[in-house]
């Protein structure tokens, strides 16, 4: 009897999709992925104040989406019994088409991602050179063999040029930041010969693209789990579903004012990790931005139609406040997206915008690609929308990376 209970409920999450994804969600694994799904739902909760969106998080929720008022999240039961006592509210609402990480296929998994990085290397010999800058978390405890990636794309002319980075897939799950990653880099490599802007800027900046920052992770999004962290198990190996307890939230991870504001619990979806720069993944990109010093960095998140810029941490404006609203205020123009420093949704640290310009001095900004309908896990297709949304955004950081304080926009 159980099991025709199950079956049912079953047919009833799949609704009316294709055959192959009943088929996909018919074994045991996945049944059990499809029982937990409901016992940790997605929720609205409304919030007033700042702090209490801080608290929200710091309670274990994992946060897919903040905005203004209230944010969207998957609660746990325990999550969601702290949440009563503090007398927080919760609303069911779907993101995305309602069903949990699917992978679509148009997507890169690692090995394809390698695969394609390494064929770029081979057809554009004379402007992009493959680093490999460093292991990721399994690699350094021989349970893997991943490396983290970073193509290097600029002309062979010599002379002073500004680096500049953009990095995605901090998040594991967020696999739609890998893509424009690959398409940035499609679009700079095939463009150099065929389009005089594309040629100059690649003549005279230094472009770095970091497509997946976080390989383990990504990888557990390839077999259609819902994680955000790295898959760090050294404090916690809780790998209920969901939210995911294994890893470390290496957006949290970074130095500027780390544990000011973040989870120090392992569990939580936003664990800082036990220090600062604790995780190979970040400690990747500590070494590559001490080695180029980059003028201009772009991490790629997803999902809150956001540009967001520092601080992260503090609710006060950064003394480049203006200069960052303006640009960001641009972007917007391009996207439709929401311009707004990171902390006027709720104050974290930890995050590598606040490190790469608090300390390394960038000009680093954060976008946050696609909304709720997209989720984290919207279909390939969506990809061109994507894409031609942000592109004129990546356009604008390669325009000034020579000044970005102060070139015109
Ligand atoms: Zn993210």
């Amino acid at each position: 009897m159980k099991k025709i209970g199950l079956l049912l409920g079953l047919t009833l999450l799949v609704g009316c999709s294709a055959p192959s994804a009943q088929l996909k969600l018919s074994s045991d694994k996945e049944n059990n992925r499809a029982s937990s799904v409901s016992k940790s739902p997605t929720v609205s909760i409304p919030f007033k104040t700042r702090a209490q969106a801080s608290q929200i998080e710091k309670m274990g929720a994992d946060i897919l989406e903040v905005q203004p008022g209230y944010l969207v999240a998957i609660v746990s039961p325990k999550v969601t019994r702290l949440l009563k006592e503090k007398g927080f509210t919760t609303t069911p609402v779907q993101v995305g088409n309602g069903q949990r990480n699917v992978f679509d296929k148009g997507y890169h998994t690692y090995a394809s991602m390698v695969e394609e990085l390494k064929s770029t290397v081979a057809k554009y010999p004379s402007i992009c050179q493959l680093v490999d800058i460093g292991d990721s978390w399994e690699k350094t405890r021989g349970q893997a063999d991943r490396d983290i990636w970073a193509l290097k794309i600029t002309g062979p002319s010599k002379g002073q040029k500004p680096n500049i980075l953009f990095d995605a897939n901090h998040h594991a799950r967020e696999i739609v930041t890998t893509e424009l990653a690959m398409k940035l880099i499609s679009y700079l490599t095939t463009g150099y010969e065929k389009d005089a802007q594309v040629k100059n800027w690649v003549d005279t900046r230094e472009i770095w693209i970091i497509p997946m920052n976080n390989p383990d992770g990504h990888i557990k999004a390839e077999k259609g789990l819902d994680w955000r962290k790295n898959t760090d198990s050294a404090l916690s190996n809780d790998a209920s579903f969901p939210p995911y307890g294994t890893g470390v939230d290496l957006n949290r991870n970074y130095p500027f004012h780390w544990g000011e504001s973040a989870s120090d619990n392992p569990s939580d979806p936003t664990f800082q990790g036990p220090g600062a720069f604790s995780e190979p993944e970040t400690q990747a990109v500590r070494e590559l931005f001490k080695q180029k010093k980059f003028a201009v960095s772009l991490f790629l998140h997803s999902y809150s139609n956001l540009v967001l810029y520092p601080w992260g941490y503090s609710a006060d404006p950064t003394k480049d406040d203006a200069r960052f609203a303006a640009v960001a205020r641009k972007m917007a123009s391009y996207n439709n997206y929401t311009p707004m420093p990171e902390s006027q949704l709720y104050v974290c640290s930890g995050g590598s915008d606040d490190w790469a310009y608090g300390e390394m001095g960038a000009f680093s900004m954060t976008i946050e690609v696609g909304g709720r309908k997209d989720g984290f896990d919207p279909p390939y297709a969506s990809m061109d929308r994507f894409w031609k949304e942000n592109l004129p955004s990546f356009q604008l950081l390669l325009k000034i990376a020579h000044d970005p304080w102060k070139e015109k926009i």
